[in-house]
């Protein structure tokens, strides 16, 4: 049995974090390969040495004195290795960065060195072998990711190290200039490990005990989903619910390795199980709600729109062009409404009106702004009745009128679009009666 465990910021922010993270990992054996992240907040309003690093590399490339930044950010990190009583210097270190930053290397050198340092640290406190990121994991000449040599690389380095951690976050190109991916990147770094060393689970810890069926800053204490479907994770994040990097998901998806979202503070949890396909059946007959507001609707009515052929393109092709992404489409017979991200439209709008009216001649323009669309999702919905009938009586019943319904012929979920000052409200109601008042 294998395992891949990567360890987020907040679990790394400081020795009594690393304490708890080396217990983890001496627990079960099969968990060979690490993957850190950089020192996260220690507490509320800390900040994180990866936007340390950042700030620092801003005025080393100001020509500014950036010796005291950097200072602070060598603290952090003796902090933790004074902490865990490791006989180790990151001194030799710190010099080179020095003479980088002053050089200019890079922004992606300047914040890779979170995890890069963290990560030596790690591979101290554990014992084991130290393996650099920039080794393994590569990007093409033009910065894209190089999904196939680093699958070559990592697979050829780990097959010979029975445990290894590798700092999460960063690669380079061919000719050894750090890249780095996107703000949350650890979560693809541990991902590709996964998949180049075939491990049977992936395991991502954090400091929240899976997904949440809703948002905790909405709804108090909100249960945790034990399983989710690859599916069902992609209609909850493109609503707004986030605790994992979106591109971390396909790497193992393609192998089938399951990815467990554990919780390094209440280890005893068993968090959430990411699947492909599962045939536990979920606690209830929804797994998730979420929800985003921000939208606006266009609807545009002309009579016997239905038998005008080519309405509909036209009036998409005006979005398009527009450069303005469409987010959802419902209709009627005379009417079609459309639901786009508020802010990208407000910058068009007139333009797009014009266009409108100048392209199909509709009888009438109806925009409405400060919506709310809430998706209810749960592969349990497809053979359960009355599931619509239960959004739609809990909305009632809290006195909330909905704007739009939108059911994916999937039938794994459901879209309600409200008003935005009913947003929170709708949310607590579909919570209710789905979790709270379920049998
Ligand atoms: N340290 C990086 C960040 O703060 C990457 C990560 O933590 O995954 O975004």
């Amino acid at each position: 049995m294998k395992k891949v465990v990567k360890f987020g910021g907040s679990s790394l922010a400081n020795a009594e974090q690393f304490k708890k993270v080396g217990a983890i990992i001496s627990e079960d054996e099969a968990r060979r390969y690490v993957v850190p992240s950089a020192p996260g907040k220690r507490f509320a309003d800390d900040t994180k040495v990866t936007d340390m690093l950042y700030a620092c590399y801003d005025a080393a490339v100001k020509g500014e004195d950036f010796s005291g930044l950097l200072g602070n950010i060598q603290e952090r990190y003796q902090e933790i290795i004074n902490g865990l009583g490791l006989e180790f210097s990151l001194a030799d270190d710190f010099a080179l960065i020095a003479e980088n930053f002053h050089s200019k290397a890079g922004q992606d050198y300047a914040a890779s060195r979170g995890e890069y340092l963290n990560g030596k640290i790690m591979a101290a406190y554990l014992d084991t072998a130290f393996v650099d990121a920039a080794d393994v994991i590569r990007f093409n000449e033009d910065g894209t990711f190089n999904d196939e040599v680093t699958n070559e690389l990592l697979g050829a380095r780990l097959s010979e190290l029975h445990s290894a951690v590798i700092p999460g976050f960063y690669g380079a190109k061919e000719d050894g200039t750090i890249v780095t991916f996107s703000r949350g990147g650890s979560d693809i770094t541990g991902s590709l490990v996964a998949l180049a060393v075939k491990a049977d689970l992936y395991e991502n810890w954090t400091d929240v005990s899976g997904f949440l069926i809703a948002d905790p800053r909405i709804v108090k204490n909100p249960k945790s989903i034990e399983t989710i479907t690859y599916k069902e994770l992609r209609e909850l994040s493109y609503m707004g619910a986030s605790v994992l990097h979106e591109d971390a998901i396909f790497p193992v998806r393609k192998a089938g390795i399951p990815i467990n979202i554990r919780n390094t503070n209440a280890p005893e949890d068993k968090g959430t199980l990411i699947v492909e396909s599962t045939c536990r059946q979920p606690r209830y007959t929804i797994t998730g709600i979420a929800g985003t507001d921000g939208f606006a609707a266009i609807t545009v009515e002309k009579a016997m729109m239905n038998s005008e052929v080519g309405f509909c393109r036209k009036v998409l092709q005006i979005f398009e062009d527009n450069g303005v992404s469409i987010e959802h489409m419902p209709s009627g017979i005379d009417t079609m409404s459309i639901f786009v991200n508020k802010e990208s439209f407000e910058e068009k709008e007139q333009k797009i009106l014009a266009d409108i009216n100048k392209s199909v001649h509709p009888d009438h323009i109806e925009l409405e702004s400060d919506l709310a669309l809430i998706a209810v999702v749960g592969r349990g919905m497809k053979s359960t009745r009355g599931t619509a009938g239960r959004i739609f009586s809990a909305l009632a019943h809290a006195h909330i009128n909905v704007k739009m319904i939108d059911q994916g012929s999937s039938e794994l979920n459901i879209i309600v679009g409200v008003k935005h000052e009913d947003f929170k409200t709708a949310i607590r109601a579909l919570y209710e009666i789905f979790v709270l008042t379920q049998i």
